[in-house]
């Protein structure tokens, strides 16, 4: 039996598609290590997917939300004979569920980009995830936007720092003059058309297009599956205004088709037991 490994920095579930268990994230590595090992009885195999950058060469992570697994080689902690372990972003996770279950399944390759608290993604071509030396697939959210903001992977001008959930609700606070509206009441408000929240939401689009375009030049997926916070609830604003940019971006190259991701929470666990097939 294989078990997904869904790991971050607050919850962490273990389970397959059809049961899953959820405890809160240990504070310590141990405590992580020994809560997978609970968890997962005696899988042959365990793919974990967590909420940040990964090493392959030494199956390790090293994610802002995890830093109490900061050089803990994860991997070899868990591995043992007749047993293996993956381990993959969940963002990339969720690219290689949205492929295979999700709304780029039968497609040739398809681009997952999640737009959410940061910018996620990844690249999969024929039911296998791209990825490279590291472990790490297409990481957009890291490549240049048009800012001059450092952000703290220590890039300059970082798409992250100007187009995510989190700088569109940064903006949108600001400039509503409170900086703790919720998240649904901005979504509210730029439903019913507020004038500056639909600047920000699609100067947020617009300034992400490009780099979309960047992608599609560089990879040619057939489609590009959209999801995220920032996908959900801005919904046709967000995504008409992508659509459009894109095209733009494009010029005279195909522009593939954007969709909406369908597999929701579950794609990380789904992407993490996927990558053991
Ligand atoms: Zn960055």
């Amino acid at each position: 039996m294989n078990v997904g490994v869904d790991l971050g920095g607050t919850k962490l579930a273990v389970g397959t598609a059809e049961s899953l268990q959820v405890v809160t994230t240990p504070a310590t590595s141990e405590g992580i290590i020994a809560a997978i090992e609970a968890l997962a009885g005696d899988a042959d195999g365990i793919g974990i997917c967590v909420a940040g950058r990964v090493d392959l060469q030494r199956g390790s992570t090293f994610a802002a939300q995890l830093p109490q697994l900061q050089d803990v080689p994860l991997v070899d902690r868990l591995r043992r004979p007749g047993r293996r372990v993956t381990l993959l972003n969940d963002a990339d996770a969720a690219a290689l569920a949205e492929h295979q279950f999700g709304a780029a399944r039968g497609t040739h390759t398809s681009l997952y980009v999640t737009v959410s608290t940061g910018i996620g993604s990844g690249l999969v071509s024929q039911q296998r995830l791209y990825q490279g030396y590291r472990g790490q697939s297409v990481e957009l959210g890291h490549a240049g936007g048009s800012g001059h903001q450092r952000c703290p992977c220590g890039r300059v001008g970082c798409i992250d720092m100007t187009a995510s959930g989190t700088a569109i609700t940064r903006a949108a606070r600001a400039l509503l003059g409170d900086p703790d509206l919720p998240i649904e009441t901005l979504a509210q408000l730029a439903a019913d058309g507020h004038p500056g929240l639909v600047r920000i939401v699609r100067q947020a689009a617009e300034d992400l297009a490009p780099l979309l375009g960047n992608a599609c030049v560089l990879f040619d997926p057939q489609v590009i599956v959209m999801g995220g916070g920032v996908v959900l609830g801005y919904g046709d604003l967000y995504l008409d205004t992508l659509r459009r940019a894109l095209a733009d971006s494009l010029g005279a190259w195909h522009v593939p088709e954007l969709r909406v991701a369908e597999l929701g929470q579950q794609a990380g666990i789904l992407g993490a037991l996927q990558s053991l097939a």
